[in-house]
């Protein structure tokens, strides 16, 4: 699997770091999401599907 974040979209409220730290942390400037992990293995697939649900503006894709 792959994940893509859009940080236009990315509104920082922080569900996403929140349920993944290891995949998904925000920018200490503004909050937006980072992407530490694009392509997720093992458990963290399944975080990242969560994250990529829970995430309030859609900012968080995945792909494949
Ligand atoms: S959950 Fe969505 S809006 Fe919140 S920081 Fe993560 S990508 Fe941005």
């Amino acid at each position: 699997m792959r994940i893509e974040v859009d940080r236009e979209r990315c509104v920082g409220a922080g569900m996403c770091a929140l349920t993944d730290p290891e995949v998904f942390d925000q920018d200490e400037v503004d909050g937006t999401v980072l992407l530490l992990e694009p392509s997720p293995t093992g458990a963290h697939e399944g975080k990242a599907r969560e994250a990529a649900s829970l995430c309030p503006s859609g900012a968080i894709r995945v792909v494949g």
